[in-house]
């Protein structure tokens, strides 16, 4: 069904991302990459899924937090790829404090990266995706779109600024072929995550293990990580025929966080 389609993924190189990046290639879709990341093994990471996939795979390093980068590497996928049916806003950073100390640069950055750069993105593919009258724009935010934890001031903002403005995309798109959601995650166990669980496990004198358990046991009534491939399944559904009047929406993947 998306045989064909082109999708940029950025934050790719690792975790959420590269697991949305494999679901789509499994599917036909050629990839636009994009992240950080040691040079030798992302190119490997894109040879890789090309001869896994049969799709063709092109990488963009751009910085999320540069707008003139973002619409280069919107240019890039269109030149490489032909076209971007798919745009996937995956990058995302963390940083955790207090608001009285939270570093002003920090949520300078959190909110580039996790928010800014999805309007960058959109105002940049949008029209290639208008011109064919289809589109489908998924924008990773979070749990911490819908609800607050302590400590997360500005992933918070950022997150409930994406679902604000996946509405306002969905709104302004409604009477086209083009949708937009968003994807909200609980935990999933990747570098992000894994930083905030040798965080507590320093700070509480806990095991990998049990500091796994703990973040968990706070938040997430499974009990049990969501995976990138679970989140990367999600992501090609709402790039289905059958989501087509699917717009505007969150969807939770999260153990339950969201119905507490
Ligand atoms: P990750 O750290 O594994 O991957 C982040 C990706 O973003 C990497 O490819 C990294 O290189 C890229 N990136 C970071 N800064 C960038 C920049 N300035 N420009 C371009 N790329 C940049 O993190 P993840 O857990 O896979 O998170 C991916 C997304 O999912 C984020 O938006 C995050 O907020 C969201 N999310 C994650 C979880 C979770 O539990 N892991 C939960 C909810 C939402």
């Amino acid at each position: 069904m998306l045989q064909g389609q082109c999708a940029i993924v950025t934050g790719s190189t690792s975790g959420i991302g590269l697991g949305i990046a494999r679901s789509l290639g499994a599917a036909g879709v050629h990839l636009m990459l994009n992240g950080f990341g040691d040079t030798a093994q992302i190119e490997s990471l894109r040879a890789g899924l090309a001869s896994e996939f049969g799709v063709k795979v092109g990488y963009s390093g751009a910085d999320m937090s540069k707008p003139d980068q973002i619409r280069q590497m919107v240019k890039a996928a269109q030149d490489e790829l032909g076209s971007v049916g798919i745009l996937v806003n995956n990058a995302g950073i963390q940083h955790t404090a207090p608001i009285e100390s939270f570093p002003p640069e920090r949520w300078d950055a959190v909110l580039a990266i996790n928010l800014s750069s999805v309007f960058h993105a959109v105002q940049a593919a949008l029209p290639g995706m208008k011109a064919k009258n289809w589109g489908r724009i998924v924008n990773i935010a979070s749990t911490h779109g819908l609800v607050a934890s302590v400590e997360k001031s500005a992933y918070v903002a950022a997150k409930h600024g994406v679902i604000g403005l996946t509405k306002a995309i969905a709104l302004e798109t409604a009477k086209t072929g083009v949708t937009c959601n968003a994807i909200c995650p609980g935990w999933v166990l990747t570098p992000l995550v894994q930083q905030q669980i040798d965080a507590r496990a320093k700070r509480d004198g806990l095991t990998n293990d049990q500091a796994k358990a703990a973040l968990l046991g706070e938040k997430q009534p499974s009990g049990e990580f969501a995976t990138p491939e679970q989140i990367g399944a999600v992501c090609v559904f709402l790039c289905s025929d059958a989501a087509a009047q699917i717009r505007g929406a969150a969807v939770p993947v999260d153990g339950a966080w969201l119905a507490q």
